[in-house]
């Protein structure tokens, strides 16, 4: 298939995504999380095309874009938990799941009754959204186990050919998917964790509690279908290791052929040839930025064929990095 890859958006460029979107075409997009892979959330067949594109399993659902939250009306059965929801965290990194109206096909939702809906606060996103006056279906825009896009060149490496349209924007100033949140349970619950933290949602929803299959491995099928594969993982096998400061320089010390993911206090000490800082220990929002592009990094270099990392704290965004470790590492934890 020939990709076009739009570097200007302008408004021909967005009247041109806009027609692909309308003719059942795919279009990788920015927005402030990671890249998505966007189709008409409407049209069965398009949204078919984003699992075959992908190579994504057909049960793992799709989050519905849309360029304003009043517009979940249409696709969703929404509630007052909801418009809180969205007069605080909207636009930006916030998924809801709330049970799905007829109009969304099952080919979107993976076969579930619910749809999970946001609304994206990058600008290229919005206009993009609005260009094409539909709802948009998307995941993000990497081939299907792979770290997600968080750059416009990932999207070129893993769907070019595949697809119809890349909109080469900026890069993802969160770098982390949203976090999700059910409203269709009985009390809401994080499936997902993300930028918007347990923390500030606990204020909205006293109720809230995290899925298990956030940290552990789940048994059977979890709440999110998406935290049933594993995940965001570079070629090389990645451990994560469980230790204080001093005891996890030591234990790298002799590992200069491995790939090592280190807080930027640690690069100097440890100066190690592949070695990548991915921001300090005491910002996790820096490491939400880097851990994708960081993990693709290195897979271009042949003889990493292991890569360690430390264990960020399980609270505020670094739920989040934990989270996205721990499936790119597939469980793997080593206790000093
Ligand atoms: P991605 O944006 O690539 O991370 O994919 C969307 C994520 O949203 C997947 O992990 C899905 O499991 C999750 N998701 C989407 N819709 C639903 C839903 N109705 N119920 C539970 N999880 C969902
Ligand atoms: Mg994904």
């Amino acid at each position: 298939m020939n990709t076009e890859i739009v570097y200007d958006i302008t408004e021909g460029s967005l009247k041109r995504a806009a027609d692909i979107i309308l003719d059942g075409g795919l279009v990788a997009f920015p927005t402030e999380t990671v890249y998505g892979l966007g189709a008409n959330a409407l049209d069965s067949s398009a949204a078919e095309k984003i699992y075959a594109a992908k190579n994504r399993p057909s049960d793992n659902p799709l989050i519905i874009h849309l360029s304003r939250a009043e517009d979940a009306e249409k696709y969703c059965i929404t509630n007052d938990l909801y418009y809180a929801l969205a007069e605080r965290f909207m636009p930006g990194p916030l998924t809801v799941i709330l049970p799905k109206k007829d109009i969304i096909p099952y080919t979107v939702t993976g076969g579930l009754e619910t749809v999970a809906v946001r609304v994206p606060s990058c600008e290229t996103a919005r206009r993009f959204i609005e260009a094409a006056g539909v709802p948009i279906a998307a995941p993000s825009a990497n081939l299907s186990g792979k770290p997600s896009p968080t750059q416009a060149r990932h999207v070129i490496l893993d769907m070019y050919g595949r697809i119809d349209m890349i909109m080469a924007g900026e890069d993802c100033e969160i770098g982390l998917e949203s976090t999700i949140i059910s409203l269709a349970e009985p009390n809401p619950k994080i499936y997902r964790p993300g930028k918007v933290t347990y923390e500030e949602l606990k204020e909205l929803c006293p109720e809230l509690t995290i899925s298990e299959a956030v940290l552990k491995a789940h048994k059977g099928r979890p709440e999110s279908p998406g935290m049933m594969y594993k995940h965001y993982s570079p070629k090389a096998e990645v451990t994560i290791i469980d230790a204080s400061r001093s005891e996890r320089i030591a234990f790298l010390r002799d590992k200069a052929e491995c790939g090592i993911l280190c807080y930027d206090e640690d690069a100097e000490l440890l100066c190690m040839p592949y070695a990548k800082g991915i921001g300090k220990e005491s910002s996790p929002e820096d490491q939400a930025r880097l851990l994708f592009a960081r993990l693709r990094e290195f897979d271009e270099i042949d003889e990493v064929k292991q890569i360690y990392s430390p264990m960020p704290k399980a609270e505020g965004v670094g739920l989040a990095v934990l989270n996205r470790l721990i499936r790119a590492a597939g469980f793997k934890i080593i206790k000093l």
